[in-house]
Formats: structure tokens, C-alpha cells, sequence
């Protein structure tokens, strides 16, 4: 900061994934096998991600992104319609309802966690919503059992984008099991990691069928299932999907990481605990974390802090900037979906005056590193330089 020794002399990034050398077995005994993909490692690791989040159905995917495009699918969303959603996510929580020719309905959410704000989603919801969905954001799961009731009541589909709450559970079930369907994703950030990769989890027989098929082109094979049947080679395309599978390699690094998400998650629990605890001890006139809610155990897939000097939006810019130049690589978590130009034109205005919530959050909002084999000593690292930084700028 202002041209000083940084706190660190290496970059501590945000997120980053852990392979073992187990991982790194099971990747090669599959390479070694003779299936790459629409193999037996695919089963394998839906069963395993469907066990430990107790859901009947998984159904891996190319990357969580497409896996949102198949539940959205799934769901029944087309032309027209319209989703309910948080604007505090990554942009593809909406971008999937739009591939479908339907149109995003941004929710506000709550000031203080950046979760999707029930009352506001109950407002926004039309003739022509298919689906309220939520998000799961920093691995806190959200409101689940007030959303679900939203949804039943609305006769529309509760879908989760859950693709940071891995290891998050609500009310001691698994985030990931309390809706229609959930959304995972495996990028190297997320709780475990496949590369690129993503799941659906369901407890429906109907979603789970539609979901495999849209993997995988729209093809059906099973002889119940066509309208004719010209021979045993016949199989038929019954609607457009896509080519989004997971291929063998990815599952079997996949399963290998599930064995450790108990420990991925538990050390992320740490790491926040730790933070909890030295903010609160020397930063808290600056600095309010996102509080862990009452019946909710965050996979603190991310850390977020607040910064509480005002003009929020310009501390948090010099904050960020500072802790850059200490080498703490932060990251700002999210800008929210309907600002940005495409879908500013899409929507036809800019809703900035409208999200009160979202707003402010955004430009209050930091997100610390955290991940599985980060150190107490990094975590000192972040603080000393917070520390410097509000003795020098915000003091
Ligand atoms: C990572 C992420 C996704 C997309 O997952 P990919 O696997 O990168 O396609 C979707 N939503 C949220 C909230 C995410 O964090």
C-alpha cells in the first residue's frame, strides 16, 4: 500500500482447488480403462453426490452451467416465460433462463447476507413465472422452507442454484436436497472440483428422466419409450437437447473428491471461524461480516465481509485496491446480474433504483480467500492486512 512492503511477497488467491494423490490415481486408472466417457465412472459419482446430499437422482453435466440449463428445462421454462431470481449470483443463474427464449425477474435481496429476500420474490412473481429461484449465495443456504412455500402455493417450480453450498446443510438436511431440483457445479473453486462440471439433483422420477435426456441430444433409446420402433439399431430424438455430458475422467476425479468433502468443508468452517473471531477482536468498527443464520450451516464457499465507512461504494474501492497491493487476492462477489449492458438492453432500463438490497450490498462487499488448504498464517495475513489498512485509510 502507497508504494510500502506488502504484507505478503506471494499472491494469495481467492479460491483454489486441492488434488491428492488418490485424486490423481483415480483420474489415470480411468484413462486406463476403456471408458472415457458414457462410462460406469459417471453412475458412480452421481450415486456418490446423491448419497451424501440424500437425494433419490443425480445427473452430472458438462459444467454447472449447463446443468441449470437442464433443470430449467426440465422445469418446463420456454418462450415467454419468466423466472424469479436473485441478481446477487454469477451471471448464469439467469443466462440459462434466457437460452431458453424466457426472461429473468430479478428479486432484491437482504442488505446484511445478500440472500434472495423472500417477501420481494412474492412480489415479482406473474401469470407467466415458471420458477422462483434461489441461491445459496457464499454456500448460506437461503430461505428454503419460506421459498418453498412460495412456490407451492404460486404452483411454480423451486429450483436451486446451489452451486456454492456443497457441504451446506439447512435445518441438518443437506442444502442441496430441499428443493425441485438443485443446481452443483464443480469448478475448481467451488467445494470439490472435476475441472469443469455440474449436477442436478432431484427426487423426482419425471425431472430425472428429462434431465438425462437433454444431456444428451434429445435422444431416447429405451423401446417403451419411441413413438415406432423400426429395429433394434432405432432409437429417436424426441426434442433438442444438447451434447452436455461429463466424460469418465471428470466423474472419477469427481468421486475421488467427494471422499473429502467432509474435510473441504470443515476446514472452510474453520477458516471462517477464525476470521469470525480476529475481525471481531480489532476491525469490527470497520469491517461486518455476513452473519451465519439461525438453522443454517454455511459450505463458506466464499468468506464476504462488508466495509461500514461511508460512501461505502468508494471505501470499498480503495479497500479492495490496497488489499490487492498487499497481495490478497479478493474478489467482489457479485455485480449484480442487471447491471451489466446486456442485460441493461435486455430488460429494457436499469433496475439499480429499484434493488435497494442489492445495491447496497454490492458496494459494500469484499470476498476474503478461502479454501480447504489455506493456513492460519494466511488468514493472519488477511487481517494484518486489513489492519493496515484501516489504520491508514479508514481511521
Ligand atoms: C460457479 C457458478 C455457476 C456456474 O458453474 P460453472 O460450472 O462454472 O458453469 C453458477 N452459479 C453460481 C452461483 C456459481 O457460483
Amino acid at each position: 500500500m502507497n508504494g510500502g512492503t506488502p504484507v505478503r511477497d506471494t499472491w494469495l488467491p481467492y479460491g483454489h482447488q486441492v488434488i491428492s494423490e488418490a485424486d490423481i490415481a483415480a483420474v489415470v486408472a480411468t484413462l486406463k480403462s476403456d471408458w472415457l466417457t458414457q462410462g460406469p465412472a459417471i453412475k458412480a459419482f452421481e450415486d456418490a453426490v446423491a448419497a451424501y446430499c440424500k437425494v433419490k437422482y443425480a445427473v452430472a453435466y458438462s459444467s454447472g452451467t449447463a446443468a441449470l440449463h437442464g433443470a430449467y428445462f426440465a422445469a418446463g421454462i420456454g418462450e415467454g416465460d419468466e423466472i424469479v431470481t436473485s441478481p446477487i449470483t454469477f451471471a448464469a443463474t439467469s443466462n440459462a433462463a434466457v437460452y431458453l427464449g424466457a426472461r429473468p425477474v430479478f428479486a432484491d435481496v437482504e442488505a446484511a447476507t445478500g440472500l434472495i429476500d423472500p417477501a420481494s420474490a412474492r412480489r415479482r412473481i406473474t401469470a407467466k413465472t415458471k420458477a422462483l429461484v434461489g441461491i445459496d449465495f457464499a454456500g448460506q443456504p437461503c430461505d428454503y422452507d419460506e421459498l418453498a412455500a412460495i412456490a407451492r402455493e404460486k404452483k411454480i417450480a423451486f429450483i436451486v442454484d446451489a452451486a456454492h453450498s456443497l457441504g451446506g446443510f439447512y435445518k441438518d438436511k443437506p442444502a442441496a436436497s430441499r428443493a425441485d431440483m438443485s443446481i452443483l457445479s464443480f469448478h475448481p473453486v467451488k467445494s470439490i472440483t472435476t475441472g469443469e462440471g455440474g449436477m442436478v439433483l432431484t427426487n423426482s422420477a419425471d425431472l430425472y428422466e428429462k434431465l438425462c435426456t437433454f444431456r444428451t441430444h434429445g435422444i431416447v433409446k429405451d423401446p417403451a419409450k419411441l413413438t415406432v420402433c423400426e429395429g433394434p439399431w432405432y432409437h429417436e430424438m424426441q426434442f433438442l437437447g444438447f451434447n452436455y455430458r461429463m466424460c469418465d475422467l471428470q466423474a472419477a476425479l469427481g468421486t475421488s473428491q467427494m471422499h473429502s468433502i467432509e474435510d473441504f468443508v470443515g476446514k472452510r468452517r474453520e477458516l471462517a471461524a477464525m476470521y469470525r473471531r480476529k475481525i471481531a477482536q480489532t476491525l469490527s468498527a470497520y469491517f461486518d461480516c455476513v452473519p451465519e443464520l439461525e438453522g443454517r450451516q454455511s459450505a463458506y464457499h466464499l468468506f464476504p465481509i462488508l466495509v461500514k465507512t461511508k460512501p461505502y461504494a468508494e471505501t470499498r474501492k480503495k479497500v479492495f485496491e490496497a488489499l490487492h497491493g498487499e497481495n490478497i487476492g479478493v474478489q467482489v462477489h457479485y455485480i449484480p446480474t442487471y447491471k451489466f449492458p446486456y442485460y441493461k438492453e435486455l430488460l429494457d432500463r436499469d433496475l439499480s433504483a429499484e434493488m435497494p438490497g442489492a445495491e447496497e450490498f454490492y458496494s459494500r462487499e469484499i470476498g476474503l480467500p478461502i479454501f480447504a488448504s489455506m493456513t492460519e498464517k494466511d488468514v493472519d495475513d488477511v487481517i494484518a492486512a486489513l489492519q493496515k489498512i484501516a489504520g491508514a485509510l479508514l481511521a
